[in-house]
């Protein structure tokens, strides 16, 4: 068996790295680390979501504390590279927590996002995982996004309406924005 951690935004792409990485060849857990989600409400909607797929899932899985501060304090005054830095938080934190724990590879549940800007995660996390002497595992679960968000539904899983900062929920929602420039992924949903 070979451990992979894997870096979580939420419930229903938990589910589909579970489709994903089915072989028993792989030992999973899941990090659940994500200072890029405002308000608190919605994160505590996301993390509620995460730990209910993982308690019927019964998978191991770690909880950073909800620091909205790391996330604000990284990308102030540098919005629109947002998501490169936003990308970087997360994947150094899971790379950090994988060098510590033992594990030799890691992911991203990013990866099953069709809004998110795939090129970039694979560079990232290929030269994160790299100084460390880690794997990054690439995969792309875009394919099967709908079908996955239809079953996280169907299993009445909270599914969000936005990306998670509190900019890409400004960009969902007032069309007045639409079509302005912003990262790739703007108001999708993670
Ligand atoms: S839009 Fe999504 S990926 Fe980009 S900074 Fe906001 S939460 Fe992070």
């Amino acid at each position: 068996m070979r451990g992979l951690l894997i870096d979580t935004c939420c419930g229903p792409c938990a589910m589909s790295a579970l489709r994903e990485f089915a072989s028993p060849a792989w030992e999973l857990r899941f990090l659940f680390y994500n200072p890029n989600v405002h308000p608190f409400q919605e994160y505590r909607r996301r993390l509620e979501a995460f730990e209910e797929l993982m308690s019927k899932e019964g998978r191991t899985y770690t909880v950073f504390p909800y620091q909205p501060e790391e996330w604000i304090r990284a990308v102030a005054y540098r919005e629109e590279s947002r998501c490169e830095i936003c990308y970087r938080l997360r994947l150094r934190r899971v790379a950090d927590l994988a060098l510590e724990e033992g594990y030799p590879a890691v992911t991203t549940t990013l990866l099953a996002s069709p809004y998110q800007d795939h090129d970039l995660l694979h560079l990232l996390g290929a030269s994160i995982c790299r100084s460390r002497g880690l794997e990054f595992v690439v995969w792309d679960g875009r394919e099967t996004y709908r079908a996955v968000l239809e079953e996280a539904r169907n299993r009445g899983m909270y599914t969000q309406p936005y990306c998670g900062c509190i900019l890409s929920e400004r960009e969902r929602y007032d069309r007045r924005r639409k079509g302005a420039s912003a990262p790739k992924n703007r108001g999708g949903q993670a």
